[in-house]
Parts: C-alpha cells; structure tokens; sequence
C-alpha cells in the first residue's frame, strides 16, 4: 500500500457518516476510488521467517482469510469506527449474525456456566440458547426481557453471561439496557446485545453498557437483499482470551467478497435506514387508521408500552413495525396474498418492503402456547418498511384489507 494515497486524517475525528462513508479505506498502489477486493484464500510470505514471525503474532501481516483478509479488515473497521465504541473495542466479521451470535455464546462460555436470556428472540438465537446451549452443558434462563425483576430473579452464582434483543423480533419489545447492563456487571456477567433490529443508527449499546455487541449484516448493512454476514464486536481482552481463538479454529469466516458489498452497503446505511425509518413512521398513522387492522406497533409511536424506554436508548425508532390483521389466520393469509407491492419474505432491513407472518415461519418452531405468550397471534404481521414511496405502501396495504376481506 503507499502511504501518499492513505487518507491523512485520524478517522476517529470524524462524525458518524463520515466514518461510514470513508472509514477503513485502504488503498492500493493504483489508487482506485472504490474499496478493491482482495478475493484470495491465502497469502504469500516474503521468506520463511516472516512466516514463522506472523504466526508467532511478532510480525503484522495477513496469512490466511479464515484468520482475516483485508477486505474483512476493511469492513470490520468501516463498523467498528461507525459503532464508536470504546477504544478496547474490536470487531470481528463473521459469515452470518447466527455464526456471530453462536461465537458470543460458545466463544468464552464453558459447560457448567450459565446465560440468562430474553425470551423474546430471532428464531435461530432462541434455538442456540435455549436448545444448543445446554446441550453442550451450559445452562440457560429464558425471561421476559421487560421485567427487570426476571433478570434479577433468573441469576445463579455460575451466571456468566445475559443475553437480549432490542427492540425484539418480531414483536418489537424494549430491554433497558442501562439497567440490565448494571444487573448484570454487579454479578460479573457480561451483557450480549443483538443490535440489528435499531441498527448502529439508532442504538449505541456499548454506550450503554453492553460488553459484546453482534449483528447480522444480512440485514441494515447490507439492505439490499444481496448477501449473508455478520459482526461481533467486544473488549479485545475477550478477543485475546478466548474468543479469537475459537473464531480462528472453527471458521465462521466473513467471504471477501461478503465484505465488500458490506462495506458498500456501509456507505449509504445512514440514508436508507433514516428513510425507511421516517416511513416507517409516516405507515404508523396509517395503520392505526385502518379499520380490519388492530394493535400497530413502533417502538417510538406513542401507544407503544415503552415508548419512554425506547426514547430514552435509541434515536430513532427503526425501520419494522407490525400490526395485526384482525379475523384470524384466514383473513391474515388473504390480506397477505391480496398485497401487489409489498413482498411475502423474511428478511429485513431491506430496500424492498417485506412482510412476514412470524406464527407460520420464522416462529413457528415454537410450541403454540410460547408463540402466543411472546405476543405471536394468527393475525400478526412483521413488515419492515423499504425505502419505496410511502403513499404506494399504503395504497398497496389497503387495497389489500379491501379485497382480502
Ligand atoms: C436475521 C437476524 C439474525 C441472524 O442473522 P443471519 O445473518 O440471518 O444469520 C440474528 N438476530 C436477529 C435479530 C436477526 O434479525
């Protein structure tokens, strides 16, 4: 690389989108105004103790792309300086948010400990909580997450770690951070956050008290629909005790190429999800409007339960809301297959509007009786709001109630 292409200024000076924007920028000899992509497995050593010192740590230098790769490191830098978290902080790409949110468990955990969890989680983090976790000998504690008292109550002197979600999928409840944060600290465990659904827009949980921070890429980062990734972020003392060395040795490695869309999905992040946001808003008031649809809910819309709670942690209210189509799972189902615009999908974060039906997919591995505790009723729907005109969303929508019924 040649240093009289390398950006003079300390990123770190920079405000946010500006970070976003240009931060981990590497450039090459050619100088090229986009990230080159570095799509190669391996690496080359100038002489044989060079590779004997890089892998004795003694000397920097890439030597495998499961360890790391520079477009990896790009993009790892891009959201570590993005998140502006501590300066102990690290970040790690991973191959998806489950491969992200399996390490923050497995990386540092050991049979014997135990994890307290809010019960309220993406299908696949609930599965390697509630199902993976104890398999391999470490307990767990699934709670209602809103229930500082349930945290409390659910820890046992080998409590390692709390894990949590806010605002949750699907049904969008509010963890208080700060106060889970102290729990947990006052008890040496560490605090796990699932940050996709605010996105490091609207949340900062290590500001607020979070230890490690994971996220799926798939989703906000990305936002186009394009490829899989994910992110951990923690201490670098947890990185150098045990968790850099189970993601080196087990291979949940970020695809350069991933990387690379990532880090331009990075660039244009803030406008999108911004956008989608203020759209989001703007459905809100619609739908509570709408008659055949009940319970509309956003985490900063006022009848929200913890509307003050949300405001309070985030900036923004993000980019999902969900309401309830009233009339059970046939009306539910009718109102989803009469939609012309809005697609039927799991994915989220998306340029592209898509609705989902948490009870038949994404939730519905869970028993009945746990869908409908969680708040998972046959008439609710998970829409995360695109970046389409917010009119067309409407109109689509209640086209859809009309001729559903
Ligand atoms: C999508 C998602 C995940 C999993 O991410 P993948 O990239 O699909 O593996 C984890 N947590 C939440 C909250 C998600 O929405």
């Amino acid at each position: 690389m040649s240093d009289d292409i390398k950006s003079k200024a300390d990123p770190k000076s920079w405000r946010a989108r500006t970070r976003a924007v240009r931060g981990g920028t590497l450039r090459s000899q050619h100088g090229e105004t986009s990230e080159a992509m570095f799509l190669t497995s391996g690496f080359v050593y100038p002489n044989a103790g060079s590779a004997e010192r890089r892998f004795k740590n003694e000397e920097p230098g890439y030597i495998y792309s499961r360890f790391n790769n520079p477009t990896v490191a790009a993009f790892e830098e891009r959201l570590l300086l993005l998140e502006d978290a501590p300066d102990d902080v690290e970040c790690r790409g991973t191959a998806t948010g489950l491969a992200a949110v399996h390490a923050s468990i497995f990386g540092h955990l050991s049979a014997g400990d135990h994890v307290v969890s809010a019960r309220a989680l993406f299908g696949g983090c609930r599965y390697i909580i509630e199902e993976l976790a104890p398999r391999l000998g470490i307990q767990s504690t699934l709670i209602d997450g809103r229930d500082l008292n349930a945290w409390e109550a659910a820890i046992r002197p080998n409590t390692k770690a709390f894990f949590l979600e806010t605002p949750s999928n699907p049904t969008l409840e509010i963890c208080d951070l700060r106060a889970i944060a102290r729990l947990a600290h006052s008890v040496g465990a560490l605090l796990i956050v699932d940050n996709v659904f605010a996105s490091p827009i609207f949340q900062k949980p290590f500001e607020l008290g979070a230890d490690i921070v994971v996220y799926s890429a798939t989703k906000h980062m990305d936002g186009q629909g394009r490829v899989l990734g994910g992110a951990i972020l923690a201490k670098k003392d947890l990185f150098a005790d045990k968790l850099g060395v189970f993601l080196r040795n087990t291979g949940p490695s970020l695809s350069p190429f991933n990387a690379w869309v990532l880090l331009k999905g990075l660039e244009t992040m803030d406008l999108r999800v911004r956008q989608q946001a203020a759209n989001a808003v703007d459905l809100i008031g619609f739908l509570k409007s709408q008659k055949g649809i009940a319970n509309a809910r956003y985490p900063f819309d006022e009848t929200h339960p913890q509307v003050a709670l949300a405001k309070g942690q985030m900036s923004g209210g993000g980019t999902i809301v969900t309401f309830e189509v009233e009339g059970g799972r046939e009306a539910a189902f009718n109102f989803a297959n009469a939609l012309e615009l809005i697609d039927i999908s799991n994915n989220l974060g998306d340029a592209k509007s898509l609705l989902t039906h948490p009870d038949t997919t994404t939730h519905a591995r869970l028993p009945e009786e746990e869908r409908r505790t969680l708040g998972i009723t046959e008439g609710m729907f998970r829409l995360s709001v695109g970046l389409e005109d917010p009119e067309d969303i409407k109109d689509d929508i209640a086209r859809a109630l009309k001729s559903g019924r």
